[in-house]
C-alpha cells in the first residue's frame, strides 16, 4: 500500500477483505492467491476528468469527475455513479473494490467499477442538475459502452439523472444501447430495478433468520431499525412491512425519525418520504406538519442505532461507516440478532469486530452480521438482468425479474455460508458461520480464477 497516497476508505475496504482471507485456510491451501490479491487491489484503469457547467445565474461552475474501471475479469465494468460533495478517489476506489466481489457473488457476468463526481445536488435546481449531467456524460461517454463499462445510480443519482445521462450518451454517440442501467421502465429499464437493492436485502435477511432459527422464525413480528431514507431504505422498509415486520426508524444526514407508536413507520409514511426526497428536501420538512409530529420523534444529528429501544434487526442503508463500534455494542445490548448492510461498508471495522466477536462467543444466540457485498447485491444483480434484457431487446415481467432476484439472493447466501464452512474453522460447535469471511472468500476465488485464466497473473 506504500505506493499510494493516503486513501483511508479504500485501505479500510482492502484490509477488511484481506484480513478475512488471511484468517481463513485459503492462503494455506492456495498460497498463489496472495499474488492475485495484491494484483486485484490495483484498478485496471482510473479516469479523472473536469466537468464544467453553467449555473442558473449564468456563472461557470466546475467539478471533478471520475470513473474507476477496477476489474473486467468477469464482464464489462459495472457499478454506480455517486454525486456527493465527499466523492474523491479513495471513496470511489473503496466502492469499486467492493463492487468487484459483490458483482462476482451475483453469479452474473459483470466486472467491477464505480464513478461519480464531487457535485452536490442539494440546493441545486432541476435545470442545474440536468446541465451538470449533460456536462458529466459529455466527458464520460468516450470511456463507457454496453460491452465496455455500464454505470448506474448510487447516492445522488436517481432514475431522473440516469435519463439525462443516457440522453446525452445516445446523442453524442448516435447509438441507442444499454450503456447505463436503472433506466425508465418504458425505455429499456428493467422492472423491479428501483426496488431491487431494498427487496434483495430483505430476502437475504429472511434467509439468515430462517437458517439461524431452523425455519421457526421469519420477519413476522420483528422490530427493524433502518437508517437512510433513499431508495434502498424505502424499499427495504416496504418489503419488511409486507412480511409482517415493524419499522422503527429512518434517517438522513441531518437526523433520524423514530416511530412513536408500536405500529411503526407505515407504507403511506414511506411514500410521503419518497416524495420529499424527489424534491431534495430533508426529513425535518416532514415534521413541520402536526400529523407527522404526532407519529415520530426527531433525533437531531443522530443515527437511529442508540435511539430505537429494543430491536431485532438493523439494516444500515445510508452510507459508509454509519455504525461505529459503540453503536454496534448498543445494538447488541438492545437485543439485535441480525445486522445486514444495505449500504456499502455501512459498518466500521470496529463495528464488524463487535459483531464477529459476539458471533464467536455466543454461538447459537449470537448477533449475525452480513456485509453489503452480499446483502445488497440485489441492486446490481437486477442491473445485470437489465443488461441481459437490453441485449435481447426484450422486457421481462415483474414476476420474472423478482423471482430471478430471489434466486440470486438465495445462491449468494448459500455461497457465503458454504464457503465459510469450507475455509473458516469454527471456534466452537454450533457457531453460526461468518458471512463476511465466506462471502469475501467466495467472491475473491471466482475473480482470482478468472484473472488467472486470462493471464492477469500466473
Ligand atoms: N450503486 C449500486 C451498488 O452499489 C448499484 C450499482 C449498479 O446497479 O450497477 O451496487
Amino acid at each position: 500500500m506504500s505506493n499510494y497516497p493516503s486513501e483511508p476508505e479504500f485501505e479500510q475496504a482492502y484490509k477488511e477483505l484481506a484480513s478475512t482471507l488471511e484468517n481463513s485456510s485459503l492462503f494455506k491451501k492456495r498460497p498463489e492467491f496472495k499474488t492475485a490479491l495484491a494484483i486485484s487491489s490495483v484498478p485496471e484503469r482510473v479516469i479523472q476528468f473536469r466537468v464544467t457547467w453553467e449555473d442558473d445565474k449564468g456563472a461557470v461552475q466546475f467539478n471533478r469527475g471520475y470513473r474507476v474501471q477496477f476489474n473486467s475479469a468477469l464482464g464489462p465494468y459495472k457499478g454506480g455513479l455517486r454525486f456527493h460533495p465527499t466523492v474523491n478517489l479513495s471513496i470511489l476506489k473503496f466502492l469499486g473494490f467492493e463492487q468487484i466481489f459483490k458483482n462476482a457473488l451475483t453469479g452474473l457476468n459483470i466486472g467491477g467499477g464505480k464513478g461519480g463526481a464531487d457535485f452536490d445536488p442539494k440546493g441545486k435546481s432541476d435545470n442545474e442538475i440536468r446541465k451538470f449531467c449533460v456536462a458529466f456524460m459529455t466527458q464520460l461517454a468516450r470511456h463507457i459502452g454496453a460491452d465496455t463499462d455500464v454505470p448506474a445510480g448510487d447516492i445522488g443519482v436517481s432514475p431522473r439523472e440516469i435519463g439525462w445521462l443516457f440522453g446525452t450518451y445516445k446523442t453524442q454517440k448516435n447509438l441507442w444501447e444499454g450503456c447505463l442501467t436503472g433506466k425508465g421502465g418504458t425505455w429499456g429499464g428493467s422492472l423491479i430495478r428501483p426496488e431491487a437493492t431494498g427487496y434483495g436485502l430483505v430476502y437475504y435477511v429472511d434467509l439468515m433468520i430462517k437458517h439461524a432459527s431452523n425455519g421457526k422464525e421469519s420477519f413476522k413480528g420483528k422490530r427493524v431499525a433502518i437508517s437512510g431514507s433513499g431508495n434502498v431504505a424505502q424499499y427495504a422498509a416496504l418489503k419488511a412491512i409486507e412480511l409482517g415486520a415493524t419499522i422503527l426508524s429512518l434517517s438522513d444526514s441531518k437526523g433520524a425519525i423514530i416511530a412513536k407508536s408500536d405500529q411503526g413507520i407505515q407504507p403511506a409514511d414511506v411514500q410521503a418520504i419518497a416524495k420529499l426526497k424527489v424534491e431534495r428536501k430533508a426529513l425535518t420538512d416532514l415534521l413541520t406538519t402536526s400529523e407527522y409530529k404526532d407519529k415520530f420523534t426527531y433525533e437531531e444529528g443522530a443515527r437511529p442505532w442508540t435511539k430505537v429501544g429494543k430491536v431485532d434487526i438493523a439494516l444500515p442503508s445510508a452510507t459508509q461507516n454509519e455504525v461505529s463500534g459503540d453503536e454496534a455494542k448498543a445494538l447488541v445490548e438492545a437485543g439485535a440478532k441480525y445486522v445486514a448492510e444495505g449500504s456499502n461498508m455501512g459498518c466500521s471495522q470496529d463495528a464488524i469486530d463487535v459483531f464477529e466477536g459476539n458471533r464467536k462467543e455466543k454461538k447459537g444466540d449470537a448477533i449475525w452480521y452480513a456485509p453489503g457485498k452480499a446483502a445488497n447485491c440485489g441492486g446490481v444483480a437486477v442491473s445485470g438482468l437489465e443488461m441481459a434484457q437490453n441485449s435481447q431487446r426484450l422486457s421481462w415481467t415483474s414476476e420474472e425479474v423478482d423471482s430471478k432476484l430471489k434466486g440470486i439472493m438465495t445462491a449468494c447466501f448459500k455461497n457465503g455460508l458454504d464457503t465459510a464452512k469450507e475455509y473458516v474453522e469454527p471456534s466452537a460447535e454450533g457457531e453460526l458461520p461468518s458471512l463476511v469471511a465466506g462471502s469475501n472468500i467466495a467472491g475473491f476465488i471466482k475473480v482470482a480464477e478468472a484473472m488467472k485464466a486470462q493471464g492477469d497473473w500466473w
